[in-house]
This record gives C-alpha cells, structure tokens and sequence, in this order.
C-alpha cells in the first residue's frame, strides 16, 4: 500500500489552486457554455429539502469530463500535440479525450476495457479517435495504455492524476458557487476522485461553510475506502456504474480531498438505479448510473440535509439502454 502524502507534499503532480481554475474557465470559454442549474419542486418533495440539479447531463459528450479534455489539451504543447496521446477510460473520459483531441487536430488513441458501454464506445469512435478494447477492467487497460504510449512516443494521459484534468473540471464549480453562493452542501458523484477535488478548491475559497460530500458506490468503494484510510487502497471494483467503476485510489486526488471533503458515503447499484428513475420521473432527464449517484444520497442523507439548499451533480448522461431498461424495471 502507498502512503498519501500530506496536502501540500504532492510527489507525482503537484495540487491544483484557484488560479488554476480561473485559468481553465478562460480556456473553456471558447468552447463551452455554462450548464444549467434548476430545481426540480417534485424533487424537493421526495428530498424533504431544496435540491438543485447541475446539469453537466447536458455537456456536448454528456459528461462534465468534457471540461477536463478540453483544458489537458489547451496547455499542451505543440511537441506534444504533434506525437498525439494515449488515454485509458471505462469511457467517458475518452469520450472527452478524444472530442478535445478532434478541436485541437491531435491523434487520440484510447484503451477501454473489454465488452465497454456500447453508447460511450460509439461515441468514441465517431470522435475520430482509435478504440483499443483490452483486459477485464480499467487497470489492465491502463498499463496497456502505458506500454502503447511508450512505444509509440505519445503522451499518456492518467484518468486523474493530472492537474489539467482537475483544473478543468473544478470550472463546473465556479458556475455552481457563483449562481448559489449560498449552497449548504454539495453532493459529488466519485470514480477517480476528480470532480470532487476539484469542488473542493473552488469551495474551500469561495464558499469555505459548504460542505462537499463525495458519494460512490459500495460495490467499488476505493476511493472512499482510500479517503477514509488516509492511504492509496485497492478494492473490489463490482458496480455496474462504468463511470464508478474505480478499484484503485488515485493520488493527486485523494491528496486534495484530505481534509477538504466534508464527508463520504457509499450508496449500493440499486440506490443508484432508483435514483436514476427519480431524474428520469421527476426531473425528465437522462443520468447514468454514475449520473445519478448523488441524487441517489439525498435519501441516505435525508436527516443531515433538511433544511439545506443541496446540489446535486449530474455528472453524465450517457446511459446504455440496458441500463436505463433496468433503472424502469426496477420500479414496477
Ligand atoms: C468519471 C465520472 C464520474 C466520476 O468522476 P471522477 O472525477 O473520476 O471521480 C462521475 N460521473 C460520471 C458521469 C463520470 O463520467
């Protein structure tokens, strides 16, 4: 097991800062229009609380990662933009690869662990980018995307421990703060730990009273786990939410969330599925699992949050229909 060092000590990447922040927003501009941020009162009733849905559902690949593609390949040079990059994802994260690879006219080459869903899979491959299919899960994928890069000359992107990626996507969070600076709690949906350490910049200078809750599923618990330990651990990685779908802490996030995060809970594939169903219902739009993942704490977490003005992040949409066939079966 690998110790995590202390916050300010980071070893393989160093932490991102608001500056960082405000730097990729500029960046993003020219790219990317703020998401929408509404309630939803049908919601408000089940939550027993004022929830307020980020609808990063909305990106143009359906997912808030597009945010950190964009930004990773912005502050590229062109050395490197010229050998291409070499990416490892259950999907979304290529997704946002490979459509920021298009934009900036870079060869995209992206490892995704076999039998992918079908829908990011599609997706990737109409971004132009190659589709490498390898391994049972995402860190087989990994080192075999480690070994491509290293053959072929391109840069590898980690699925997390870059601070580009963080940067990129913590913009999500200025937008949140600056429509609702009085939010009281933030739920955040956790696979690699990104998002959430990005959340925790923004909120830890703009809004240090909000509380920034990770939330993951208990069937791949190793970034909660990894949090709560204080040390890098390896889990079992059993959910059907790909982008969950983590058996591994990773680094650099977890060095920013060590002591920022306010808390972190753990909701089970079903919870997550019924909550699926509650945005599909109650707020007519399309979450995938891991899109729905926060939404899915609100009722784990219903006694803490009454009284709370609460955002939720819809972190994706990229539901296969298998999934969302489950989500409504579920319900009968
Ligand atoms: C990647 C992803 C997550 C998890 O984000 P991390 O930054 O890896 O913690 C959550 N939801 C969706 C839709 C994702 O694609």
């Amino acid at each position: 097991m690998v110790l995590v060092p202390p916050s300010g000590t980071a070893k393989n990447g160093r932490m991102v800062s608001l500056n960082d922040v405000y730097r990729a927003r500029r960046r993003l501009s020219d790219h990317l229009e703020p998401t929408p941020l509404p309630s939803y009162p049908a919601l408000d009733a089940i939550a027993g609380t004022e929830v307020f849905v980020k609808h990063e559902n909305l990106q143009p690949i359906g997912a808030f990662k597009v945010r950190g593609g964009i930004n990773l390949l912005a502050t590229m040079d062109s050395a490197d933009r010229n050998a291409g990059i070499v990416g490892y994802s259950t999907g979304n994260h290529a997704q946002s690869l490979a459509y920021a690879a298009r934009r900036f006219g870079v060869e995209c080459v992206i490892v995704v662990p076999a039998d992918p869903n079908p829908v990011k899979a599609a997706a990737v491959r109409a971004l132009g980018a190659h589709l490498v299919e390898y391994g049972p899960h995402l860190e087989t994928a990994a080192e075999h995307a480690a070994g491509l890069a290293r053959s072929r000359g391109m840069r590898l992107v980690s699925a997390a421990d870059e601070p580009a990626l963080i940067a990129g996507v913590a913009t999500a969070y200025l937008e949140v703060f600056t429509e609702l600076p009085d939010v009281d709690v933030v739920l955040v949906p956790v696979g690699s730990g990104t998002g959430a350490a990005g959340a925790c910049v923004v909120a830890e200078a703009l809004n240090p009273d909000c509380r920034v809750v990770g939330v993951q599923s208990d069937a791949s618990p190793a970034a909660h786990d990894s949090w709560r330990a204080g040390e890098l651990v390896t889990r079992p990685n059993l959910t059907v939410c790909d982008g969950l779908a983590t058996g591994a802490g990773f680094g650099l996030p977890q060095r920013m969330l060590r002591g920022r995060l306010a808390d972190f809970r753990l909701v089970s594939d079903a919870e997550i599925a019924h909550a699926q169903w509650l945005l599909l219902s109650r707020a007519r739009t399309v979450a995938e699992g891991a899109g729905a993942a926060a939404t899915a704490a609100l009722s784990v977490m219903k006694s803490q949050l009454a009284g709370q003005r609460v955002v939720v992040m819809c972190t994706g949409g990229n539901a296969a229909e298998a999934e969302l066939r489950r989500c409504v079966d579920q319900e009968r």
